[in-house]
């Protein structure tokens, strides 16, 4: 009778308790796991623009050779109409000095940053 009792007990499964401390767990990875991935694509979005840029400012370059015209904002504005896409995936402002484009949100440092792969 005695050992039919312990093994009903052991058979009623998981306490309140036990089912909060997992949930409490799983919780804290969810936050943490969630604030790391943010982290990594905010950065992913600051190599995307780098690269955007050297890309746009070989092409900003030519345009003005092959064009024989000289950089003014209006010129580098259609320049960037006529590509029907922002070289920023943050839509940053994007200005030109000494023959290179540069964006005025991440500021081209992005790529010396990023050297370690964080993980969870
Ligand atoms: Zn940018």
């Amino acid at each position: 009778m005695e050992e039919d009792n312990r093994r009903k007990k052991s058979e009623a499964g998981v306490t309140v308790v036990e089912l909060l401390l997992v949930l409490a767990i799983i919780a804290l990875l969810f936050t943490k796991g969630s604030a790391v991935f943010a982290q990594t694509i905010a950065s992913t979005k600051g190599v995307v623009c780098d690269l955007n840029i050297k890309i746009y400012t070989k092409e900003y370059n030519e345009f003005l050779v092959s064009r024989n015209i000289d950089h003014s904002d209006s010129v580098l504005r259609q320049f960037l109409e006529d590509a029907e896409k922002h070289p920023c995936p943050h839509k940053g402002d994007i200005s030109y000095e000494n023959n290179k484009l540069k964006c005025e949100y991440h500021r081209g440092e992005i790529l010396e940053e990023v050297e370690e792969v964080p993980y969870i």
